[in-house]
């Protein structure tokens, strides 16, 4: 069965059978087999424009900030200094844009392996893509496996935005992964990865989760909503360096005032400590990661 029905685009995966959300398509703005998925960009009635690639949606312009500010903020204010950041993956620039909004940051560096998405990204999803050309970043074309074991002590915090563990991601849901990215972080650095739902994932999450527990003293799961994401909910698992570091409690604080400036609609402290927050059929598979 074709996954795009007159007029509408649904996402059929494995990933979470027997379930598909469906945006109703005003234009297909872009589609392409680039080197390593397949590429869409569609103009939909209701959620702006979204890009889909290997016909799973990686975000919407009306709900993308939430994953956004929280994948990047949840580290960010988790840490007591975080001067610079690594962002693996995240071709769409949604997370270099609200990084950069962070006034401590001075260097995000950021590898995306497939230069197609930031090409669309550029042209067609300009709301993120214009994270990619702050002057913050410097961006490279690559592997993010590969750049890792060319780094070591160099980041206070990396971010793997990643897409699903299938096709060019697969190998950033390893623990040889966490292993690199543990070397390629300062004392007291932070990791964050998108890390699945556990509604449709339970075990993935747990398994993660796992990975990184065994190699960080301090490890934790957070939630966010994205209505467009499977399920409704995502998360992200979070490691520390150091046994001080504590993610239910944010270290930086930003006043309303500031989060305005900042243009943020969905992060503040008490959205942080509530994001680890957890149902009991969550805490449970995870108190055995
Ligand atoms: N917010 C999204 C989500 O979870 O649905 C993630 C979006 S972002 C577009 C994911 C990006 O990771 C894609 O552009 C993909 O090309 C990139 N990616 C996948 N595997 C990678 C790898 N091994 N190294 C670097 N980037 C990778």
């Amino acid at each position: 069965m074709d996954a795009i029905k007159p007029g509408w685009f649904s996402e059929i995966n494995d990933l979470w059978p027997g379930v598909s959300l469906s945006l109703e398509v005003v234009k297909i703005l872009h589609r392409e087999r680039s080197q390593y998925q397949d590429v869409m960009v569609l103009d939909t009635k209701s959620h702006g424009r979204a890009l889909i690639l290997d016909g799973i949606i990686q975000c919407t312009e009306n709900d993308e900030f939430s994953y956004q500010e929280m994948i990047a903020f949840l580290p960010l204010c988790s840490h007591p200094n975080p001067k610079t950041v690594l962002i693996v993956g995240g071709g769409d620039g949604g997370v270099a844009r609200e990084v950069a909004k962070h006034p401590q940051v001075e260097k995000i560096v950021q590898v995306e392996i497939d230069p197609k998405v930031l090409e669309v990204s550029k042209k067609y999803l300009s709301y993120m893509g214009v994270g990619l050309d702050h002057p913050k970043v410097t961006l490279n074309v690559g592997d993010g496996f590969q750049f890792l074991k060319q780094h070591t002590g160099e980041f206070d915090i990396i971010i793997t935005d990643s897409s699903d563990p299938v096709g060019p991601a697969e190998c950033l849901f390893q623990e040889s992964y966490f292993n690199l990215m543990k070397s390629a972080l300062k004392p007291g650095g932070i990791v964050c990865s998108q890390a699945g739902t556990a509604w449709a994932n339970l075990d993935h999450v747990t398994q993660t989760l796992q990975h990184c527990k065994a190699l960080f003293p301090v490890a934790s799961y957070g939630v966010v909503s994205v209505p467009t994401y499977p399920t409704g909910q995502i998360g992200f698992v979070l490691g520390g360096l150091s046994t001080e570091t504590n993610f239910k409690e944010p270290k930086k604080v930003f006043s309303n005032s500031e989060l305005d400036q900042m243009n943020m609609k969905y992060y503040d402290h008490d959205v942080h400590r509530a994001a680890f927050i957890l149902p009991r059929f969550i805490t449970k598979a995870l108190n055995k990661a």
